[in-house]
Order: structure tokens, then C-alpha cells, then sequence
């Protein structure tokens, strides 16, 4: 297997999320022996799991889901919970010149189709992993970064400048003004997981865990999937690891990934008081930085704190990434300075070499598909995608913009892609500017 980062972002001890903590997860014992399927996925994240229960559900394929870990193990399992536009790393005039204003249009749909998507999977399987309120707040991390936001929003959005943000529980010293926007809604990761794996079951799919591909050769009539204690023959395979990648199923992903680093902590629960005396804003919320924070209340009174960065996964690296997150928590929310950090995690998101996401097939590979490069959007962006390339793989209509059905190009010098991005997180942390200072922990 050949990865990006080191060996320990993908071993069983890489420090699980808060989303596993008081839920019954299943143990799905490996695929063993010889295995036949119409369908193979590799990957059971929402883009994998999405794709099974549309193959099966609606299109009657025998589908097998096989995972290097369990279901969700991956960033799945370990994300922030917003469900929200995005997907790709590009401003709206990039996708225009990309793709035209009708481009630009069918990606703008695809984002709020997206969301509209697992709100539905939400309603109709019964998951109960709905956490806050609709809508989102864009924070700017400085006065230029508001103006922009007012030459910028979004339609619909509504700007509320830095003197009003108290009012509406946005203030902070780190932020200048907001933009607030009514679409998408945050949820429970592992809980929207654990309810898609169950639909997929219940629609026939088998899926097994500690199941590692660890090769993918062409077979008369489709693929063969060698696993360490088995193999699956199938016509199709759809390709969902995403940042877990490894890169060489198939080779064709090396290089066209740039995996990334995002990094999570969760306090004790706050206080009414405590929560009143700081950000008290229910809404799922993110600032304007390149390399970008994002934060919102949990239901129990947690607050979870997020950020990008960190090139390396040594646990010496991934201590150091942590207490600069816990460093960044203290600067922009120095009312909880003192309040306890009760857990970290860190997971692994994907970017592409063209910054957008790829769904379809793999070139040049017949009956072989890929989705992913959700560019840490991939909750509503990744489960839509995998729906759609089901649809495709199905031999039905599929909703897949320009923007996702252009092969990514390959990264230049791919072997320096972490030396590249140190460079870069170096420069973002340049054009972002300092951050207010860290109080210390009380
Ligand atoms: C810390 C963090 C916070 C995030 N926050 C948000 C957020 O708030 N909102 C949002 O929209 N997005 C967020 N994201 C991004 C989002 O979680 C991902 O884009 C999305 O979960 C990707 O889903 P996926 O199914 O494509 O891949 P994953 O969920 O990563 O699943 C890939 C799976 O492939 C498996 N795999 C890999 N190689 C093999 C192999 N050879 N054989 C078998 N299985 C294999 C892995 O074990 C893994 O389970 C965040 C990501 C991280 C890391």
C-alpha cells in the first residue's frame, strides 16, 4: 500500500473522534474466500456507502462494500458534522471560466442538491443525527476579509457588520463582521454513518470491515479485488477512499490527490453562563482564513473547534498540531481559555490537482469508477456524489456538473506534494495574518 502520510494515520490506534463515544458500532467481520458481486466499492464512507444503497436500492445490483477498517472509520466518522454547500476549492468566477455560466450554475445546484440529499436520507431511514439549526455563518477574520464579503456573499446572504455581531452571539476578538446564510444544517457524523450503513444492509448490501484491497487487476468480464484472506470478482468497482487513498488503486489517483490534515477538539460541556459569556451563536459557523477555522455548540453543551494544517502524522507532529490547536481554540474564544479540552482527533480530507471533485469514470479502465476530492466538504458534496455516480455506473441519468466529470489533472512533482503544501499552509498563515493573541490556558 503506498500512502501519502506515515503509516499511523491509518492504524487501528489513530485516536478515534467524539462521534464513536456511547454508540453500539458494529464489528463486520472480514470478506473471506471467493466473493461475486455486479458491484465491488472500495470504501465505506458516505461517497461508498451512498453509491451501494443506490445501486441496490434502485437498480437491483448485488453490491459488496469493503473496508480497510469498519464503516466511518475514515473521515466519515471523524469530521466537523457540517452539512453544508461546498466541494471544491474554487471562487464562482473560476468555475465560470472553467465551465461557462451554465457550469457554474449545475455546480451551484449540485451544492444545494447535496444538502437537500441527506436532509432526505435524514427523513426517510429515520437517523436521528440532526444537531442545530439551518444556516451558517461566515466569519471575517479581518476588516478587508468583511469588505470582500460584502462585495462577495452569496445570494440571499445576509452581512452583518463586526459592531453587530455581540447581538447575534457572533463576537469574538478574532472576527469583524459575518455573512449568514440559511442553507444546510449540522448533524452527528457517526450517527448519519451508522444510519446509511443500516439502509444499505437492509437494501441488501454486504459490507465488510477489515477488509484492505490490496490489489485491483482487470478479470474477464470486470475486476478482481485481492484482500488479505479472500477476493470479490465484480463487473464494476467504484473507487470511494478519498483521502485514505491508497495510491496505487489505481495508480491512476497517485498524484491526483493531495490529501490534508484537519484536526478537531471537543471541551467539556459549558455552562448556560459560560456559554452566554462567549460565542453563543447556535449556528455552525467557519471564518474567511485560508487555512480556516470552523466551530459550533453541540447539543450537550460541548463546543467543537476545528482547523486545516499539519503536514505530518508521526505522533510526535500530530502533538504538536493538536496543542496548536488547542493554542488557536484559546485565541479566539478566550472566554473558555480555562475550560477543558476533553478529546482530539485528527482525520484525513482530499483535494485534487484540478480543486475540484472528481465522479466518474477512471479513464482508460473500463468498469472501473471513482468519487472523491471533496475538499473537506464532503458530507452533503460526498454522499451526493456517490448517489450520482451509482446512477452513472447504473446506466442512468446522473446529476453530475461539468465541474465533477473533469478528470483532475495530476499534481506537478507529486512526490513533493507535503513539501508543497508546508509551503503553502507557511504562505496562508502569511496572507491570513496573526490571530489575537493566545491567553494560556487559565
Ligand atoms: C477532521 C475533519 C473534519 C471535517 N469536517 C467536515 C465538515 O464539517 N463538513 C464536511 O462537509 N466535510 C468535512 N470533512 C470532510 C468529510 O469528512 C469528507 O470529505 C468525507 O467524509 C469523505 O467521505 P468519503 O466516503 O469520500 O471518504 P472517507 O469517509 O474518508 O472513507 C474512505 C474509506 O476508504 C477506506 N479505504 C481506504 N483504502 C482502502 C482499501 N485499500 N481497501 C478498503 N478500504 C479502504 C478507509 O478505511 C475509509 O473508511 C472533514 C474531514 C476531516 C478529516
Amino acid at each position: 500500500m503506498r500512502h501519502l502520510y506515515e503509516d499511523a494515520a491509518f492504524a487501528p490506534d489513530w485516536p478515534d473522534s467524539h462521534w464513536v463515544q456511547g454508540k453500539a458500532l458494529p464489528e463486520l467481520p472480514p470478506a473471506t474466500g471467493g466473493l461475486r458481486a455486479d458491484v465491488a466499492v472500495i470504501g465505506a464512507g458516505y461517497a461508498g456507502l451512498n453509491a451501494a444503497l443506490v445501486l441496490a436500492r434502485d437498480h437491483g445490483r448485488s453490491v459488496v462494500v469493503l473496508d480497510a477498517a469498519q464503516p466511518g472509520w475514515g473521515a466519515s466518522g471523524r469530521n466537523g458534522g457540517f452539512c453544508c454547500l461546498g466541494g471544491a476549492k474554487l471562487s464562482a468566477a473560476a468555475i465560470r471560466r472553467r465551465t461557462g455560466d451554465a457550469g457554474l450554475t449545475a455546480w451551484q445546484r449540485f451544492e444545494r442538491a447535496a444538502i437537500d440529499h441527506v436532509a432526505g436520507l435524514l427523513d426517510a431511514h429515520a437517523i436521528d443525527a440532526r444537531q442545530g439549526p439551518e444556516g451558517e455563518a461566515l466569519l471575517a477574520h479581518s476588516p478587508a476579509a468583511f469588505r470582500a464579503l460584502e462585495r462577495q456573499a452569496a445570494p440571499g446572504a445576509r452581512l452583518i457588520p463586526g459592531g453587530a455581531l455581540a447581538e447575534h452571539g457572533l463576537a469574538g476578538p478574532g472576527f469583524h463582521g459575518a455573512a449568514l446564510a440559511s442553507q444546510g444544517f449540522p448533524l452527528d457524523p457517526m450517527a448519519y454513518l451508522l444510519g446509511l450503513l443500516a439502509a444499505a444492509q437492509a437494501a441488501g448490501v454486504r459490507v465488510a470491515g477489515q477488509s484492505p484491497v490490496t490489489a485491483l487487476v482487470p478479470a474477464p468480464g470486470g475486476w478482481r479485488l485481492r484482500l488479505p484472506a479472500g477476493e470479490v470478482t465484480a463487473a464494476q468497482v467504484l473507487v470511494a477512499t478519498n483521502g485514505y487513498a491508497d495510491e496505487t488503486l489505481p495508480g491512476w489517483i497517485g498524484g491526483r490527490i493531495l490529501p490534508v490534515l484537519s484536526t478537531i477538539l471537543v471541551t467539556r460541556p459549558l455552562t448556560a453562563a459560560e456559554r452566554a459569556a462567549g460565542f453563543a451563536s447556535p449556528l455552525m459557523s467557519y471564518d474567511t482564513r485560508e487555512l480556516l477555522h470552523y466551530f459550533r455548540h453541540l447539543p450537550d453543551g460541548r463546543f467543537l473547534f476545528g482547523m486545516r494544517g499539519g503536514i505530518s502524522a508521526a505522533p510526535a507532529a500530530m502533538a504538536a498540531t493538536h496543542a496548536r490547536a488547542r493554542a488557536r481554540f484559546r485565541a479566539l474564544f478566550p472566554a473558555w481559555a480555562g475550560v477543558a479540552v476533553e478529546r482530539q482527533w485528527s482525520g484525513l480530507a482530499c483535494l485534487t490537482g484540478s480543486l475540484a471533485p472528481y465522479v466518474g469514470p477512471v479513464p482508460g479502465a473500463e468498469g472501473l469508477f471513482a468519487a472523491f476530492g471533496w475538499h473537506g466538504n464532503g458530507v452533503a458534496a460526498g454522499s451526493y456524489g456517490g448517489a450520482q455516480v451509482a446512477r452513472l455506473m447504473a446506466g442512468a441519468a446522473a446529476d453530475l456538473p461539468a465541474l465533477v466529470r473533469q478528470p483532475p489533472r495530476r499534481l506537478p512533482l507529486p512526490r513533493l506534494r507535503r513539501a508543497g503544501l508546508a509551503l503553502a499552509y507557511r504562505l496562508y498563515g502569511l496572507t491570513d495574518g496573526p490571530l489575537p493573541p493566545d491567553p494560556g490556558p487559565a
